[in-house]
């Protein structure tokens, strides 16, 4: 997709603020962290739209950025925030099952790992969840440009393994400073969009 027009259109933490809209969405979760923001804000080419985190885990609410009039970048909270209280926990998870239940317009989630680490416990009960709840995924390995090239693939292997990815699922890396992996994700991503 080219990106013409891309603005951020509403935060929600509960169905009746999401979107009075049928346009197809396609959300991001991940670690706190994990690149979430810059991955957002790289695919749209805009700097500070989704905002880069000084402090992580704060964000707890769902934002909405409207791209071309055509669909909807949904940025879902962060999860697994060391010094967050297991109530704050619960209630996150909450926002983000809600919407991952209840949206019939959500088309593909994109689950995003850290490419240098393996996935967290975290990380392996979200995508647990995901394959559950028959949620249609993809996984996105961030920060590629932090390691070298030929590590990359390895990684990829690995993480796939240690989420016990089904072999049609896809592990694409991707780096936001150099924004490699930009076209390949955005042409999957228009798969789910221009069905
Ligand atoms: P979020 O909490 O998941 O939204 O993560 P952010 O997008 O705020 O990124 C967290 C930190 O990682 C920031 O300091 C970013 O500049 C950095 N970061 C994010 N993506 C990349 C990347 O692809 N490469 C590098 N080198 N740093 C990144």
């Amino acid at each position: 997709m080219i990106v013409k027009d891309a603005r951020f259109e509403i935060t929600a933490v509960s169905p009746a603020q999401y979107p009075q809209s049928n346009l197809p969405e396609i959300a991001f979760v991940g670690r706190s962290n994990v690149g979430k923001s810059s991955i957002i804000n790289s695919l749209l080419n805009r700097k500070k739209l989704a905002r880069i985190s000084g402090t992580p885990g704060k964000t707890r609410e769902i934002n909405f950025y409207n791209v071309n009039e055509k669909l909807f970048f949904v940025d879902l909270p962060g999860y697994g925030y060391a010094s967050v209280s297991k109530q704050k926990k619960s209630s996150w998870g909450n926002i983000i099952e809600t919407y991952l239940l209840t949206r019939h317009q959500l088309k593909v989630i994109i689950l995003l790992v850290d490419v240098r680490h393996e996935p967290s416990a975290d990380d392996k009960q979200m995508y647990d969840w995901l394959v559950a709840n028959n949620v249609p995924h993809m996984v996105v390995a961030t920060k590629i440009d932090k390691i070298t090239r030929s590590a990359v693939n390895p990684r990829l292997s690995d993480i796939r393994k240690a989420l016990n990815a089904a072999e049609g699922i896809k592990v694409f890396p991707y780096s936001s400073e150099t924004r490699q992996g930009r076209e390949a994700l955005w042409e999957a991503i228009d798969e789910y969009v221009e069905e």
